[in-house]
């Protein structure tokens, strides 16, 4: 059973900073202490570089592809969709799954924003972590090619993988921090978004695209405390509405 939240955010659960000039914050309102953020990876600390689609169809054929996609509007989750197959046919898709997170890694760039993100979380000792599903090699790479370490850092090695809260929590008990005072920020709502909540953790979308900002999503069961556009706006919401003591 996760913890549950004992603080609610004291705004309405989906504040928009892109579409704020400033950021003004009550002064009646108790602001929560963060003590950790969580950084999902692909998409968020790296410029999206996997051709997840062409992907999709690769593992699933285009026929279940189309199928999968008009009945999952918050998107297709690749690796629950082939936890049941045989295992010859898993084999095959892991190779497939491997193939395009090998071909991304070639194309790896950090996220603008994110070194300064970090060294600013860093100046007030607030800790960094990183869940992703792709694989513990990538991460490892991340690691080398950018300088920047997350820990702990959970690659899909680890199970249960996002969405469920597991990862999350397990970070949370590592740094000895309840989920109410960790930020969990990605660009995926039915990963990243869906893992924080069921955590109990405050929840961060990187909507570099504002692809969440159409109708369809109005409706998803899980929704984010924070909707942003880039990682530097993450500064100005952390300082406005989380007490950043250490
Ligand atoms: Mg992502």
């Amino acid at each position: 059973m996760p913890f549950l939240p004992i603080f609610s955010p004291p705004h309405s659960f989906l504040r928009s900073f892109s579409s704020m000039s400033t950021s003004v914050t009550p002064s009646s309102s108790v602001k929560a202490r963060l003590r950790g953020v969580v950084f999902d990876m692909d998409g968020t600390l790296t410029v999206p570089a996997i051709d997840f689609p062409a992907m999709y169809k690769a593992v699933l054929g285009e026929e279940e592809y189309l199928w999968l996609q008009r009945h999952n509007p918050s998107g297709i989750d690749i690796l629950q969709e082939i936890e049941n197959w045989s295992p010859g046919r898993q084999r095959k898709a892991y190779e497939i799954i491997a193939d395009y997170e090998k071909q991304g890694l070639h194309r790896l760039q950090i996220m603008p924003g994110a070194s300064e993100l970090c060294a600013f979380l860093d100046s007030r000792s607030i800790r960094r972590g990183l869940i992703t599903k792709n694989m513990k090699a990538a991460v490892d790479f991340f690691h080398l090619q950018f300088g920047i370490t997350f820990s702990p850092a959970l690659s899909r090695e680890f199970r249960p993988y996002k969405p469920d809260p597991s990862p999350l929590l397990h970070i949370c008990s590592t740094w000895e921090v309840q989920p109410n005072e960790v930020m969990i920020i990605g660009d995926d709502l039915k990963d990243d978004v869906a893992c924080g909540k069921r955590a109990g953790a405050f929840t961060c979308l990187l909507d570099e695209t504002r692809r969440y900002g159409s109708a369809e999503y109005e409706h998803v069961e899980h929704k984010p405390d924070y909707k942003v556009s880039s990682l530097a706006e993450v500064h100005s919401l952390l300082q406005a509405d989380f007490d950043l003591t250490p």
